[in-house]
């Protein structure tokens, strides 16, 4: 079952973010905007702001920014699902839920297990970086040398692969995911009917979707003389 689209319509034709954030923080007029001292930072003088004809919000302190569903989603800690099911409580809008049919159904169950083989990818090449000798001693302390503490590569959930040509590849089939998959997701390589980790060698940043789910990977080459970063596609 899903949300149907009147539901999501109604409810976002009659959301006010200004009303939104307000039950959150009180907001201040100041010429065409709106101010509040940032809930997602902490803050003395207000650089959150709301731009209600543009249904937005955006804070120049932390960057945090969206539209009203997406500022639910971050205040609450919610999937957009649920965020949807809060502001159609909130303005008193019937929640009706939709049968998907067959195709509906089966381009979601992909798109679902493309989530959640990039989410396997992304705790494999995150427990590299902590955990393996190589990992360590080549990803981490590059992000270190870079001035990363380890909080900030924890949160941005940063990772490393091994110089190795099937590292991913046996780790992702040791735990059932199938070859197709992982190639669906751009994370090896078919040369050949012979399969190849796409990533080798490189430390790993992934790039997250508005829901926080890991959606690609940007991977950063550390030998002097291939800086550039390359990055693979999304199931988006
Ligand atoms: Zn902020």
């Amino acid at each position: 079952m899903a949300i149907s689209r009147a539901t999501t319509e109604q409810v976002r034709e009659r959301l006010d973010i200004e009303d939104v954030v307000n039950d959150y923080v009180p907001l201040k007029k100041k010429g065409q905007n709106l101010w509040a001292c940032c809930p997602f930072h902490n803050e003395k003088s207000p650089s959150f702001s709301v731009a209600p004809n543009k249904g937005i919000y955006k804070c120049f302190g932390c960057g945090a920014g969206g539209d009203a569903i997406q500022f639910v989603m971050d205040i609450e800690g919610i999937n957009y699902v649920d965020a949807l099911k809060y502001l159609a409580n909130k303005y008193g809008i019937e929640i009706q839920e939709e049968e998907l049919d067959a195709s509906q159904l089966q381009a979601q169950n992909e798109k679902d297990s493309l989530f959640i083989v990039l989410n396997f990818a992304n705790e494999y090449f995150k427990s590299l970086l902590w955990e393996h000798e190589e990992g360590k001693a080549i990803g981490l302390s590059y992000f270190k040398e870079r001035g990363f503490n380890e909080k900030t590569i924890q949160k941005f959930e940063l990772g490393y692969t091994l110089e190795a040509w099937d590292g991913l590849v046996k780790a992702a089939e040791g735990k059932g995911y199938s070859k197709e998959l992982l190639e669906k997701a751009g994370l090896i390589i078919n040369k050949e009917n012979r399969h190849y980790d796409r990533f080798r060698g490189r430390v790993i940043f992934p790039i997250h979707n508005v829901s926080g789910k890991v959606i690609a990977f940007g991977a950063r080459i550390l030998k002097a003389d291939k800086k550039q970063p390359k990055y693979i596609n999304s199931p988006e």
